[in-house]
């Protein structure tokens, strides 16, 4: 699965082995790029090493069809700052944690502990989403953006809700962010646009503890569109696994269950595949088959060494379910 936020990495495999994909224009785009600030070429030669790139890797290659195409990735390259993205993971403190717990909601008789929960995890989320873009703008030289606003509209908003991993029936604008406004946490302005104060308050508390010597994360969060899946990891909700493959966590719908569902689609895909060549009559190269465990010796966790805590959550009982 490749990582959006690790832009140099692909375009380094693209590189090493050729296209990963049809849909042409970013491929051509973080290539030449690659060529550029990696290679260190310069635009005359960046040209001829592209075009023989394409003319070398790209099946069907048309001078007169891909020349338009190649074209704009050479201009997007040559613009000034353009450079890859390389952000594998994104640090996790314990004080983060501590804050988004500790931080005061409404008195809790008001909020369900479901709630309360829920509000907790979109908070991380948007945490997450901040400490994203900050990392990104900083790569991109961008200059100082401390990005405490969400951007509103009905896809950020549902990109939102995906990667919190909220229940489907629970709705944000009435639920969630009605009671973290009222706490003072957020402010809805115009458009659906939103204020994060508390990240602001979380800014002030970050420089109070940078300085401290125990600045260790307590996780790294890598699969950045599984965030709410991180914080129930952490807060050891039932059901939540890592997966085998990749090592995100997830919330698995039975025992048996192994790998996350984009890693399950993966397999699917494998599996269809394998059986279309069985079925055509053509041979399965070795090596060829399903997706194999990453750690499937050592039961490692990725990186996750989340060191078990207490749950967070005193009122809860074991076993809640909240999706
Ligand atoms: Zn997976």
């Amino acid at each position: 699965m490749y990582n959006q936020y690790d832009e140099l990495e692909y375009a380094r495999n693209i590189y090493q082995n050729g296209f990963q994909s049809n849909y042409l224009p970013t491929q051509l785009r973080l290539l030449a790029i690659y060529m550029k600030t990696e290679l260190g070429y310069k635009p005359r030669q960046l040209r001829a090493e592209l075009t023989a790139f394409c003319q070398d890797r790209l099946p069907g290659y048309q001078p007169a069809v891909h020349y338009p195409a190649i074209n704009k990735a050479l201009r997007q390259a040559g613009q000034k700052g353009a450079s890859l993205l390389h952000i594998k993971e994104l640090p996790i403190y314990q004080w983060e944690l501590d804050f988004l717990t500790a931080y005061p909601l409404c008195p809790q008789e008001q909020m369900t502990a479901a709630l309360e929960y829920n509000c907790r995890k979109l908070m991380f989320t948007l945490l997450v989403r901040t400490r994203l873009r900050r990392l990104i703008s900083l790569q991109k030289n961008y200059g100082e953006n401390l990005c405490l606003y969400f951007k509103g509209g009905g896809r950020e908003y549902r990109e939102l809700k995906q990667e919190a991993k909220l229940p489907s029936s629970q709705d944000l604008h009435s639920g969630l962010i009605y009671h973290l406004a009222a706490a003072g946490a957020v402010t809805p302005m115009h458009d659906g646009l939103l204020r994060l104060d508390f990240m602001e308050e979380a800014d002030r508390a970050a420089e109070c503890v940078s300085c401290s010597p125990t600045f260790e994360p307590a996780f790294s969060i890598s699969h950045f569109n599984n965030a709410g899946w991180y914080y129930d990891y952490y807060n050891r909700l039932p059901r939540m696994k890592l997966c085998r493959h990749c090592g995100s966590p997830f919330k698995a719908s039975g025992n048996r269950q192994l790998y996350c569902p984009g890693c399950t689609e993966e397999m699917e895909r494998e599996r269809w595949k394998i059986r279309a060549r069985k079925h055509r009559g053509m041979a399965v190269p070795a090596g060829d088959s399903l997706l194999v465990p990453a750690d499937s010796t050592t039961g490692s966790c990725h990186g996750f060494e989340i060191t078990v805590q207490p749950p967070l959550l005193k009122g809860l009982e074991c076993g809640t379910v909240f999706s």
